[in-house]
């Protein structure tokens, strides 16, 4: 998302840095490029008008003009500004009140809203709740299926819903064994239709009404651009909600529903889904979404992810092995899986400052090296892991056939690792003091 937006911005900001002195022409010209490239990235009309209004009276203000660097207070004025567009600081889930809180996800088919369910209920697992989840999407094929194969997957309490049951009863009932089994967030996955009806909405506010939920969470479909903000303006109208899950960020969305919801609907963008993985949910957090957007990195986001996957005592078991030289190919493989846990490297990659999707594509980052490696790895025995020096030209044939791979590979990856090793005898020579700092990444 945001890839041209950014790359428009990033020209008219570099024809204004390059100029020692700002002139009122100049800010104009500026300004005008600011609009058509906002425009273009689907951002509503009056939403850019009042942006761009606000952003050349405060560039032609005194500061800026009589400053020495005038581009760069240009362009931390259209940063300040967009994160104000966006809501300032990240809202939470609101989940106060009786136990179990009750969160109601609703929208239209296809937005995403069971793959959300999953999503959430992960995060707020992580987060030190009890989730559960309550399949009430009784029209859609197949939906409470996916709700139930998803909450397997994560270990997480799930309502045996039948699609023949009513919505209304599923969730009080649901809501009973919840309170049973000692969960406290409930997330409701209601019925999605193919346009905003009356009846869907009159089930949505029936359900409202008898389950008094703290949050409801609008999806929507950030492809979609201004019909989510449409979408969310008549779901608020007729419902009332507290918040938007903005889905598919991961896609080519050029951004404009991110940039326009909350000023026309008044309403926060809670989360924003970035992937099909379930572990891809991001919490919105305005400021460093203008960051990505101006193309200065999300790099706080970055050592978050990495921080949420790394767990401390399997960082001190792997410091202690490193420092007796027993690091082993298993616990070669575990940092292999680790890594590939926080997602595709592309995603990553795309956090740091300066990285935009089209130089990614051209970088051609192959994941499948790091199945590769996992698999040969895989195939070894337990003991050859423990001791690579066996591993002979016969076993490495054997590794190679087992793992669908060549012996060029598995030379390839055991010299890799030899060489990894040497350096860490150096290290330890040197002492590891240097290393505490490079925890986990
Ligand atoms: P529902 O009808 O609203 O319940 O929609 P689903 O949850 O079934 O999602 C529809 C499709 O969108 C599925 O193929 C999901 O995998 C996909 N999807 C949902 N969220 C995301 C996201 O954040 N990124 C991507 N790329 N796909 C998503």
């Amino acid at each position: 998302m945001f890839d041209s937006l950014n790359e428009r911005l990033g020209s008219v900001f570099k024809a204004l840095k390059g100029r020692g002195k700002l002139t009122e022409a100049h800010i104009e010209d500026g300004m005008k490029e600011v609009r058509m490239a906002l425009l273009e990235a689907d951002v509503h009309y009056r939403v850019v008008k009042q942006f761009v209004a606000d952003v050349k009276a405060r560039s032609l203000g005194r500061e800026v003009m009589e400053s020495l660097t005038p581009g760069q207070q240009v362009v931390k004025i259209v940063y300040e500004e967009l994160t104000r567009l966006m809501g300032e600081a990240s809202v939470p889930l609101e989940l106060s009140g009786p136990k179990p809180a009750v969160v109601m996800l609703v929208g239209l088919q296809g937005a995403g809203k069971t793959t959300t369910a999953g999503k959430l209920a992960l995060y707020l697992r992580k987060t030190g709740k009890k989730p559960y989840l309550v399949p009430a999407d009784v029209y859609r094929p197949a939906a409470i299926e996916q709700l139930q194969k998803l909450a397997g997957e994560i270990g997480v309490p799930v309502y045996p819903s039948e699609s023949s049951a009513d919505p209304l009863d599923i969730c009080l009932d649901a809501r009973e064994d919840a309170r049973k089994q000692g969960c406290d967030v409930l997330l409701v996955d209601t019925a999605g239709r193919l346009h905003v009806d009356e009846t869907l909405m009159a089930e949505l506010v029936r359900i409202r009404e008898k389950m008094t939920p703290s949050d409801i969470l609008l999806v929507a479909d950030a492809m979609t651009g201004q019909d989510a903000v449409k979408m969310a303006s008549a779901f608020d109208q007729d419902l009332g909600i507290g918040g938007i899950v903005l889905t598919k960020t991961d896609g080519d969305a050029r951004g404009g529903a991110a940039l326009s919801i909350r000023s026309v609907t008044g309403r926060p963008v809670k989360f924003v889904g970035t992937g099909e993985k379930i572990s891809a949910l991001d919490l919105f957090h305005p400021d460093r979404m203008a960051s990505r957007i101006l193309g200065m990195g999300d790099t706080l986001s970055l050592i978050e992810k990495a921080q949420e996957m790394v767990d401390e005592k399997q960082a001190a078991d792997l410091e202690r092995k490193l420092r007796k030289n027993e690091f082993t190919l298993e616990d070669f493989r575990d940092q292999l899986r680790q890594v590939r846990k926080m997602g595709p490297i592309g995603d990553l990659l795309k956090m740091l400052p300066g990285v935009n999707e089209k130089a990614l594509g051209k970088m051609n980052i192959d994941e499948r090296e790091l199945v590769r490696v996992e698999a040969i790895i895989n195939s070894m025995t337990p003991e050859e892991r423990r001791r690579h020096a066996i591993i002979n030209g016969s076993r490495r044939k054997r590794i190679a056939r087992g793992s669908g791979t060549r012996v060029q590979d598995v030379n390839q990856l055991l010299k890799n690792y030899t060489q990894t090793m040497k350096m860490v005898k150096k290290l330890n020579k040197g002492g590891l003091k240097g290393m505490r700092g490079m925890r986990g990444m």
